[in-house]
């Protein structure tokens, strides 16, 4: 399977549907992605994605989406948001649990969903278990990617991103056909603001203080498969399918 996935409504909101219709696959994946940041979660949501057909939803490229929407108008909440993002600073739970609940449809899309970036709090993850269980929608498994901090530093430095279709790239590990430029559609690619080393390190303490207790959270939960992050993108992803056939 290689399903290429329109992520508007995920992007854009409740008022955006997707342009193409999900194929759907013969079994529908529910997985979770946690990791600190930098960690290549993004990078391997996208293998995923291409695998399994589940969407790819980033709470944090809704955040950069909206940013870079020029001449629509955001809401006060979404402008708070992306500055808190520019510092490196976790948005409030109000404000990230607001966004998903609006994106409902997309954890209830019955082509399933890789969710990346959220939830990254312990109160963030109940709501999304009561969402769920409301909806009668499971999530198969969680994986935590793990990696030293001083790996996740040096893939942080090179990474690049796309600002139009948000792909990821890497400038040694993932480098793009044409330096600078995206493979997919042509754009220059950036630097993430919070990928500067000042917001970096809040970063790193907002994921060890806020987001490693969901580990025992999901581990309670016994939906928790640890992979380890180390190497090429593909041989994490074969690392990622082996710990996924292990819990199935
Ligand atoms: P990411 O792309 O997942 O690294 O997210 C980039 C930034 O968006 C984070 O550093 C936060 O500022 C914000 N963000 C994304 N998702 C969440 C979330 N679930 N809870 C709080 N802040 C978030």
């Amino acid at each position: 399977m290689n399903l290429q996935r329109d992520r508007s409504a995920w992007l854009q909101g409740p008022e955006s549907v997707c342009q193409t219709p999900p194929v759907h696959p013969a079994q529908c994946r529910r997985f979770v992605l946690l990791g600190a940041p930098g960690v290549g979660k993004g990078t391997q949501a996208a293998l995923l994605s291409a695998a399994f057909g589940a969407c790819h939803l980033s709470t944090g490229d809704i955040f950069r989406a909206a940013r870079t929407s020029d001449g629509r108008a955001i809401s006060p909440a979404m402008q708070a948001a992306v500055e808190r993002m520019r510092r490196g600073e976790l948005v409030s739970d109000e404000t990230v649990l607001q966004i998903v609940r609006e994106r409902l449809g997309c954890l209830t899309c019955r082509g399933g969903f890789l969710l990346d970036g959220f939830p990254r709090t312990v109160p963030q993850a109940a709501a999304l278990d009561g969402l769920l269980e409301r909806e009668n929608a499971m999530i198969e498994a969680v994986i935590s990617y793990d990696l030293a901090e001083d790996e996740i530093i040096t893939r942080i430095g090179g990474r690049r991103t796309c600002p139009v279709c948000n792909a990821v790239y890497h400038l040694t590990a993932h480098p793009p056909r044409v330096p600078g430029v995206c493979d997919g559609c042509d754009s220059a690619l950036v630097q993430r603001e919070d990928d500067r080393p000042e917001a970096i390190h809040i970063r790193q303490q907002a994921y060890l203080t806020s987001t490693a207790p969901l580990l025992a959270y999901y581990q309670e939960q016994r939906l928790l498969r640890h992979v380890p992050a180390h190497g090429t993108p593909e041989e994490v992803f074969a690392r990622t399918l082996t710990a996924l056939a292990a819990a199935a």
